[in-house]
């Protein structure tokens, strides 16, 4: 492949300067008070390959705020734990609306279109409610032995700050427990959806969990266990439903599954090669890094690795 005949480190320096042009537009995510207190300027990159070797750039080893990304988690984990039923109660399909759209869930009676958006987020972490014995414990337990690293916790300000003003989410949890798709207390699912988005982790920290998906095998991890063709179907899901509504966008620019999240983090895979993440809190109006997006769009079209 090309990869060996490219200096990794160099790219990612030059491609940071050519983004750089972007910084100052668009906007830190503020509709969860504790995420605006970030310096909305950070920017950090970490590129993992399979074969061992690592490149990182700027603020690649600070953490923030995953939000959304933990999604992809806490799908594999329900995935893991309950196999296809799990799309009995979500669909597997892009939603072409907003991550918090309330509309489509009502004239879609209650069955949320894929499980990266609100709805289908708050149904997965149901179902981790009624399967796993320690729901909050375990997901961090998974965190832990994808990156080696027992620090990774949830910050618990943040999920405050959610529970507090997350309105949108608590009428979706109604709703979905009017269709009778969440078995727990809306109160309850909800108090587990806002931890795991104040998951905090670092870049090279994503990216090394997202070897997961970049191996598509499972190394050493007991929870969940999921099969290659379970990881297979999580990637394809993240390239037609891993951003918002501009999941075609990202397919047609950067062309690899990946998640965003509204902390400004991007993790996405090359299957068979690498995953990557970056960090860049302020957002388009879709809700996705403006730098992170543009980066991994250069990425790809730099190094012509991507699957397309
Ligand atoms: N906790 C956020 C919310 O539910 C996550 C949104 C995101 O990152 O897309 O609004």
């Amino acid at each position: 492949m090309a990869a060996k005949t490219l200096d990794y480190q160099k790219l990612l320096a030059h491609i940071a300067a050519e983004v750089a042009r972007y910084q100052g537009q668009g906007q830190q995510a503020s509709y969860i008070p504790e995420l605006a207190n970030r310096d909305p300027d950070k920017y950090g990159i970490t590129l993992d390959f399979l074969d061992g070797s690592r490149y990182c750039f700027g603020d690649s080893e600070e953490r923030f705020s995953i939000q959304s990304i933990s999604k992809v988690f806490a799908t594999a984990a329900a995935f893991g734990l309950i196999g296809d039923q799990l799309w009995e109660r979500v669909g597997v399909e892009p939603s072409g609306n907003p991550f918090n759209s309330l509309v489509q869930l009502e004239y879609e009676a209650g069955k949320p279109r894929n499980p990266f958006i609100n709805a289908g987020a708050l149904v997965v972490a149901d179902i981790l409610l009624s399967h796993l014995r320690d729901p909050y414990a375990e997901m961090l337990g998974f965190m832990h032995e994808l990156t080696g690293n027992s620090t990774i916790a949830y910050n618990k300000k943040v999920a405050a700050s959610e529970f507090a003003t997350g309105f949108r989410n608590a009428s979706l949890a109604f709703l979905l427990k009017s269709f009778d798709n969440l078995h727990n207390s809306p109160r309850d699912v909800l108090d587990l959806y806002f931890h795991y988005c104040s998951i905090e982790m670092s870049c090279t920290e994503l990216a090394r969990a997202f070897h997961l998906f970049a191996r598509r095998n499972q190394l050493n991890c007991q929870i969940p266990d999921l099969t290659s063709s379970q990881l297979k179907r999580l990637n394809a899901l993240m390239l037609t439903c891993g951003f918002y509504d501009e999941s075609g966008e990202f397919a047609f620019k950067v062309g690899l599954p990946g998640k965003s999240g509204v902390g400004g983090g991007i993790a996405a895979v090359y299957p068979g090669f690498y995953s990557v993440a970056v960090w860049s809190p302020r957002l388009n109006a879709k809700g996705n890094s403006i730098l992170g997006m543009h980066t991994l769009e250069l990425l790809t079209s730099k190094s012509k690795l991507s699957i397309f």
